[in-house]
């Protein structure tokens, strides 16, 4: 998971949830009239291009091509709300409040759910708002998060990050091993990716080399590329990186599109103030 820049909407689009916010938030049971809104929302042409232009902009915001925000293994397929809509029905219709999800992590996992602190404050990590490095670090070895905070142990548990997710897996036969599975076999192929970018380059392959890199930002999991960027500057790193990566990650951070180097770096420099670099230096 890794802090995604929400884009704008249309001002068309804006003002189409604006009304529709007026009608949940004018109607004597608020919540009934949400779910009525909700599940009719594309019952006119202007409601029905603001929610294709919606889902269209979430996905631009995804990391890779359209993945879940939380898991990022699966496409996203569903709008979600971050604060659900039958416990807060004024937020129904508040683009700031959607998030693109896959199916199961929003209706087997996340579902109504929306824990709270002591005093009010979500627990559920929103990748549009929080800094998911903040809050979870991930074991190269085995692919699972490691909560560093409460929230990041909430969303862990809630999303189900480091399961297996057994009970989908016997619904469809699956027999894989899930998601720390997939994050472990997305470090290795980043690797080997990062080290064909660099091969390019030597031999002046630019074109190639383009393509490699947006076969990096486009992969499943490529927000891993930050648990690489971290791990360069771990006494570890010689362990758990392939040899020539922590040089050949540099190399390609330095050609990757501003947008990309500005959550790489981001993401890095929060690792760091947590720890206490950022303010040695
Ligand atoms: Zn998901």
């Amino acid at each position: 998971m890794r802090k995604l820049r929400r884009k704008n909407l249309s001002a068309e689009s804006l003002h189409v949830l604006d009304k529709m916010r007026e009608l949940v938030e004018g109607h004597p049971s608020p919540p009934a009239q949400a779910k009525r809104l909700w599940d009719d929302k594309t019952n006119s042409n202007p409601r029905k291009k603001a929610f294709a232009e919606i889902r269209k902009v979430l996905g631009e915001m995804a990391s890779g091509l359209d993945r879940c925000m939380y898991c990022e293994d699966s496409r996203g397929s569903d709008i979600d709300h971050y604060r659900p809509k039958s416990v807060y029905p004024s937020d129904t219709f508040r683009w700031d409040n959607y998030l693109l999800l896959c199916s199961t992590c929003n209706s087997k996992y996340k579902k109504d759910e929306f824990p709270v602190g002591e005093s009010g404050e979500p627990l559920l990590l929103n990748p549009t708002t929080d800094e998911p490095a903040h809050h979870l670090e991930l074991y190269p070895s085995n692919g699972k998060f490691r909560g560093k905070t409460a929230r990041g142990r909430v969303t862990i548990d809630l999303l189900n990050l480091n399961g297996d997710r057994a009970e989908e897996m016997a619904e469809t036969g699956c027999q894989k091993k899930g998601l720390p599975r997939g994050r472990s076999n997305a470090l290795r192929i980043l690797q080997a990716l990062v080290l064909l970018h660099d091969a390019e380059l030597q031999h002046g392959q630019l074109l190639e080399a383009e393509r490699t890199r947006e076969t990096i930002l486009e992969a499943t999991f490529s927000s891993l590329l930050l648990s690489l960027v971290c791990l360069v500057s771990k006494p570890q790193a010689a362990v758990l990186l392939k040899s020539g990566v922590p040089e050949a990650l540099h190399r390609l951070i330095a050609e990757v599109p501003p947008e990309h180097r500005e959550w790489i770096y981001a993401h890095r420099d929060a690792v760091k103030a947590q720890s206490g670099e950022l303010g040695a230096s």
